[in-house]
């Protein structure tokens, strides 16, 4: 039996079309899952027109943020059972030997391979995912917002874990992006005050941004990070995706701030890190996320603490794939989501 696929076949910009795929052979440690739903990450868009910088196995079925039901299950997995609701987190390959994934945090296994680029990923009909990768989904989570647990996680572990936001913290978030608008939803949800940075190009992703209480900014973000006592915002959470803006964030953070970087962003620098050693700041890189992270975020989403409709700018069939990521590639939508055809 086949089934239709996004597919990206080649290096060159653009490699991206449906094909027809088998349905998946699963080993003994993984289940197969009927894809409900899948998101369309940033990394999609970037693989699609060729500015990734991380090595991806052609021909690849696009797709790491998604939510199903599990099909058929291997012979040696015991805790899930055929019909089990579920959402995937993203590391299909480890090392579970590994010593960062013996410490629990596999996510940081170098040797680490991902759904969408590592091995075939979910904007398809089924994938084999190994069991150690899903967690269970209550009802009160509909599939097509569970899709987008996986970016909540990493806003979670941007903000939560890596920057230890406190009540009251004064937080600037640049970027609205997906991950730059679910570190201020979550910022929001550990007491913060909260502010995310854009340009005026960004207007419609900041007005989405709206809606989970946090200000929005459009240019000098200088008077709101000082206003409390003339220092600067505690922390700031880069998630904006380009290097320059690391400049912006020591300008704003206070002494003795943070600022977490989430985005990604190849340039070089060309600017001085002094201000790092003159107000004593904490720079810290915030990637991915482990199983107590997803555990979380399902709970969040389950009792309505965090709520994904605002950024969610449309469901498409796979068939309608460019659509979907022209959307938002162009930054009319926030999040494109997919159903599998
Ligand atoms: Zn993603």
């Amino acid at each position: 039996m086949k089934s239709a696929a996004v597919v990206n076949f080649a290096p060159e910009k653009g490699s991206v079309e449906i094909r027809e795929i088998e349905k998946p052979d699963i080993g003994d440690d993984d289940v197969l899952l009927q894809v409900a739903n899948v998101g369309v990450c940033g990394s999609d868009l970037h693989q699609w027109t060729a500015d990734h910088s991380w090595p991806v196995n052609y021909p690849v079925v696009l797709g790491h943020e998604f939510a199903g039901i599990i099909v058929e299950t291997g012979d040696k997995v015991s805790q899930w059972q055929k019909g089990d609701r579920v959402v995937s987190e993203t590391a299909a390959v480890i090392d579970l030997n590994n010593p960062m994934s013996r410490a629990g945090f596999y996510n940081l296994d170098p040797t680490r391979k991902g759904f969408g680029y590592g091995v075939n990923g979910a904007m398809t009909q089924f994938v084999r995912v190994p069991a150690r990768c899903l967690h269970r989904l209550p009802e009160a989570v509909p599939f097509e917002y569970a899709c987008l647990t996986e970016p909540c996680c990493v806003a979670y572990n941007a903000v939560v874990e890596n920057t230890g936001i406190k009540p009251g913290d004064r937080v600037l978030v640049l970027g609205p992006g997906t991950i730059g608008i679910l570190c201020a939803a979550i910022a929001k949800l550990c007491g913060a005050e909260v502010a995310l940075v854009g340009l005026k190009a960004d207007s419609n992703r900041l007005e989405i941004a709206k809606q989970y209480g946090c200000e929005t900014i459009t240019g000098d973000a200088g008077e709101w990070a000082r206003k409390r006592d003339g220092l600067g915002a505690d922390s700031v959470i880069d998630a904006a995706g380009v290097s320059i803006t690391l400049q912006l964030a020591m300008q704003l953070v206070r002494p003795r701030g943070k600022i977490t970087k989430v985005g990604w962003g190849p340039q070089p620098l060309g600017f001085s890190l002094d201000p790092i050693v003159q107000k004593n700041i904490t720079l810290q890189g915030s990637f991915s996320h482990n199983w107590p992270i997803w555990e979380r975020v399902v709970s969040l989403l389950a009792n309505g603490q965090l709520d994904v409709r605002p950024i969610i700018g449309g469901i498409w069939p796979i068939s309608e794939w460019k659509t979907a990521f022209d959307k938002m590639h162009k930054g009319e939508i926030v999040k494109s989501v997919l159903k599998p055809i």
